[in-house]
């Protein structure tokens, strides 16, 4: 029951509107309780929210005490004879049932509850009352709703407060019918405990679902989500536009950060008596100024509603002295400090949150003028362009501003040896730690073999290599700068300019990278030198990954993810795949096709890997985004995203050619500059790069197969070569298997003539085997099926 003990804050002078402020209000919200004098003993509710419809057939009812004059919780049991209620859930799309399906069993939601637990903001209080009061079998029960007050006290008060910064946020905006959302969470008679959300404000409105462990770790399991009917079709834009960050950090010698952020702000439709912010947990925001004069501060952590949203920062509010208006600028200012950054040893940092250390609402692009404080004998980057760096006494102060908008602003910090190159305009410096982290040094002696007893035969060469390299933080520093100015040269010939004229890498001690606008998070393992032990026990993949992937695709992010963005999480895996590709191309161009054919080879064995019987690729289309990280398939997310994705955007480049998928990149960053992307503008963009009269024009049946479906066929090429009238005839066909009955992809064979001459025949499969045939003016030397990994398939 972690939501109970959080303890919310008024940490300025609370002011108040309405003679409420948020801080009284988040009182009450936790002393939520029943109200034995709002029981009822209800019989035909209904509460319809779009796609989602619940059926309160027969039991008792209870509200909660109103708060600031609004009831925004009730129970319902059916613990009577003959007690009913039902939830009916009907998706809108193939893709949402199929989900559905894969943790329900079924398409459809039809399960029968024994009681659920709602806490809305909207206008269900209105909708049920006003059945009840209509109904005159519908009585009120003060005794069984006593009994029911006590049964249920602690659960709603639970629930609630885990909604609590959100019930606050709406009752001060005021305006239930554009803002409000209900939650749910039932006791399913098939199903168990599941939760259904249906929020107004939300990109998707209804998200059913559950919490499940897997190990020690929660996941929230997504089985549908999706846009309700009411809402399609609209745009969902913030209420309040941000521009021009201002922010001044000090970095103490404790490594927790104290910043004041100043930020231009404009409601953009109504006005803003509240205004909502997101920050990282362990930043605490101590006071807010709008024009100067100090607003409320509220902060609350919610598990229940982060888990929703998924993401891993804290929502907090501010409520202004007078709300905000329409079409005028504010400059609201806020300080915060906590600690963020982690020791990992040896000085060796970790800015644990990199995009969320201020306060922010969306990742809207903006401009950015950052200046640090810091003991001067540590190193810190940032990203733009450098206006100022100086000491005084025992600090250094830098400040550095970016000329263009940018969509996040990170930091990072060390003690650092740098490289700078300068190559076409771009200014690139490479940072990497002076000492390595504990988790890197102490490698156990190698074991390279144990010899047998006896005469020894001279030993293999593997056995005359060198012992391990004691592990050197910055062996390839000059490498990787190197890399990636050949890297950034590269996409910028091809792709247009990046986000920022300035790129600044620094080391993370972890096995992962990052790519911010104007400066890169690289995995310190990546600064290695090849023959350290941690490199050499690697797999082949691993160390091309470490050794040259990594740096590339991030540095790819500078175009794909900070230039061009994605719309939504649906459509999050095009930045990933095409940050990847791009990598794969670099790598290509710089050292042939070989490591690109071992990183395509690598991510087709993890989609095959199966878990309990099922592939990883089968765990759903690459469109689910993060709800492929789910308790059943942690690893799915992953390996779909970058691997699959990849092969997408290889599979695209062989339809196209390769001087067509090049132009098309081109154009992408063009079109789409500072713009969010989403798959079907992807997908018709992509079609007009296609060569003239190609197959599948539109491209529908590619993305239908690979983007918004599963499967990964099993092929089999078999043929025959005869004469006939004096005419020679090849006769094949291609046999599918493990893939759905109506999985069909154009498979290429590849006819090779002793004149040196290829014939390619596409073969468009089907269901067991499909027969092709055709002339061949000479006996073949070699037919094979798809020898240039054309397409994926096992
Ligand atoms: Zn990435």
């Amino acid at each position: 029951m972690k939501w109970v003990i959080w303890a919310a804050a008024c940490l300025w002078p609370c002011t108040t509107q309405g003679g409420v402020s948020a801080a009284d209000l988040a009182q009450q919200v936790r002393e939520i309780s029943l109200d034995p004098g709002a029981c009822y003993r209800v019989r035909d509710l209904e509460l319809p929210k779009d796609e989602a419809r619940l059926f309160f057939t027969d039991g008792y009812l209870i509200f909660s005490k109103p708060i600031a004059g609004v009831r925004m919780s009730a129970v319902f049991t059916a613990d009577v004879e003959g007690g009913e209620a039902e939830l009916l859930v009907l998706p809108p799309n193939q893709g949402e049932r199929r989900s559905l399906a894969s943790y329900t069993g079924s398409p459809n939601l039809d399960e029968h509850l024994s009681a659920a637990v709602l806490v809305f903001s909207d206008d269900t209080y209105a909708k049920l009352t006003a059945q009840i009061a209509r109904n005159p079998e519908n009585k009120k029960v003060p005794e069984a709703g006593a009994v029911m007050a006590d049964q249920w006290d602690g659960v709603v008060r639970n629930i609630a407060g885990s909604y609590e910064s959100r019930l606050i946020w709406d009752l001060l905006l005021g305006e239930p019918q554009s803002h409000g959302f209900l939650a749910a969470a039932m006791r399913g008679v098939k199903l168990g405990n599941f939760d259904l959300y249906y929020d107004r404000s939300a990109r998707e409105q209804i998200v059913i679902g559950k919490l499940n462990m897997r190990g020690n770790q929660q996941f929230f399991d997504v089985w549908t989500s999706f846009v309700a009917k009411s809402f399609r079709g609209r745009t969902n834009d913030p209420d309040l536009t941000l521009s021009d960050f201002r922010i001044a950090a000090k970095l103490e010698p404790d490594l927790s950060l104290s910043v004041v952020t100043h930020v231009k702000a404009q409601p953009t439709h109504g006005k803003l008596p509240v205004l909502a912010f997101d920050i990282a947990a362990p930043m605490h925001v101590s006071a807010a100024l709008v024009d100067g004069k100090p607003a409320e501060v509220f902060e609350r952590e919610s598990l229940r509603a982060e888990l929703v949203r998924n993401v891993g920062n804290e929502m907090f509010l501010v409520v202004p002295p007078a709300p905000l208006e329409e079409g005028r600028e504010y400059d609201l200012e806020f300080h915060h400090a906590g600690k963020v950054i982690f020791d990992a040893g040896n000085k060796v940092y970790y800015v644990g949150a990199r995009a969320n250390w201020f306060p922010n609402a969306g990742m809207q692009f903006a401009k950015y003028d950052l200046t640090f404080r810091y003991p001067k004998d540590l190193d810190l980057v940032t990203a733009g362009d450098l206006v100022d760096e100086h000491e005084e006494g025992d600090w250094r102060i830098t400040r550095r501003r970016t000329s263009v908008p940018i969509r996040m602003a990170g930091f990072n910090l060390g003690q650092y040896d740098r490289v700078r190159v300068k190559r076409n305009g771009y200014d690139l410096e490479v940072c990497a730690n002076r000492a390595i982290e504990p988790a890197l040094e102490n490698q156990p002696a190698p074991i390279i073999a144990e010899k047998p007893p006896g005469p020894q035969p001279r030993e293999p060469e593997i056995l005359m290599l060198p012992p391990d390299l004691a592990p050197d933080p910055a062996a390839r520093l000059q490498e990787i700068a190197n890399e990636i100015a050949s890297a950034l040269e590269f996409f910028a010939a091809h792709f247009g300019p990046p986000a920022l004229r300035t790129l600044t890498v620094a080391p993370v001690p972890g096995r992962f990278g990052q790519g911010f606008p104007g400066l890169i998070y690289l995995s310190t393992m990546s600064y290695l030198a090849p023959q350290t032990k941690a490199i050499r026990s690697l797999d082949a993949h691993g160390r091309l990954f470490f050794s040259d992937i990594l740096q590339a695709h991030e540095t790819a992010h500078q175009w794909w993810g900070n230039v061009v963005t994605s719309a939504g999480y649906h459509d999050e895996w095009l930045m990933e795949a095409l940050a990847d590709y791009s990598a794969l191309l670099y790598l290509e161009h710089e050292n042939g096709w070989q490591p690109v054919s071992l990183a395509l080879e690598s991510y087709k064995t993890n989609l095959l890997q199966t878990v309990n019987g099922k592939t990883v690729e089968s765990a759903g289309p690459i469109v689910l985004g993060t709800r492929l990280e789910s308790s059943q398939t942690p690893t799915a997310y992953y390996n779909i995203t970058y691997g699959k994705g990849s092969w997408i955007m290889h599979m695209l480049r062989r339809r196209m050619g390769d001087e067509r998928f090049l132009a098309m990149l081109a154009d992408l960053r063009k079109e789409y500059e500072r713009k969010p992307l989403s798959t079907e503008e992807f997908r018709l963009l992509a079609a007009r790069f296609l060569p003239p009269h190609a197959p599948d024009p539109e491209l529908e049946s590619f993305f239908d197969t690979w983007v918004y479906s599963t499967g990964i066929p099993s092929l089999k090429l078999s043929y025959t070569v005869k004469k006939r009238n004096g005419r020679l005839r090849l006769n094949g066909s291609v046999t599918q298997s493990d893939v759905d009955s109506d999985f069909s992809v154009l498979a290429p064979v590849e006819i090779q003539l002793g004149n040196g001459k290829i014939i390619t025949q596409w073969v468009q499969t089907a269901d067991g085997a499909v027969g092709f045939s055709l002339a061949v003016p000479q006996a073949p030397v070699k037919v094979q099926l798809d020898p240039d990994l054309s397409l994926l398939w096992r």
